[in-house]
């Protein structure tokens, strides 16, 4: 079988790199596995946080429960990535921190949409996305 080397391949069609999970993600990956988005809710004071750590910063608090999210929210500010060039991404590409529905802050990549068309407030919605072995997710303006 003969290979491609991966400079033959245009960048938007090049696998993009996997996530990596940890102690602390966990929960959060095995939620996208599921088509979930899930977020810590702290057991003690009932704080909704990300990222996902093993304490409450407000009520230091080990005990939390993940719950599940609408996957909507709105654009609290935004970058566009131009230089230098990420491997296998486009450019250039939108990253998004988005003020969320159960008022949390997530960060992830914007798709479906021009860098010069995002504006603050702009509302998005979660969507879904395999990269190899992982499930992870991106944002779409809604
Ligand atoms: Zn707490």
């Amino acid at each position: 079988m003969e290979q491609t080397a991966t400079q033959d391949i245009p960048p938007s069609k090049r696998p993009l790199p996997v996530p990596h999970s940890n102690r602390d993600y966990d929960f959060f990956y095995q939620g996208l596995e599921a088509g979930k988005l899930l977020v810590q809710k702290c057991d003690g004071c009932g704080t909704v946080r990300n990222p996902p750590g093993p304490m409450c910063p407000h009520c230091h608090s080990l005990k939390w429960t993940p719950i599940e999210c609408r996957g909507t929210g709105t654009v609290y500010s935004y970058t566009v990535h131009y230089h230098p060039p990420l491997p296998n991404f486009d450019s250039p590409h939108a990253i998004v921190l988005a003020d969320m529905s159960e008022g949390f802050r997530l960060i992830g990549g914007l798709q479906g949409a021009r860098p010069e068309d995002i504006r603050i407030g702009m509302p998005l919605v979660v969507g879904f996305e395999r990269r190899g072995e992982v499930s992870t997710f991106h944002f779409r303006l809604a």
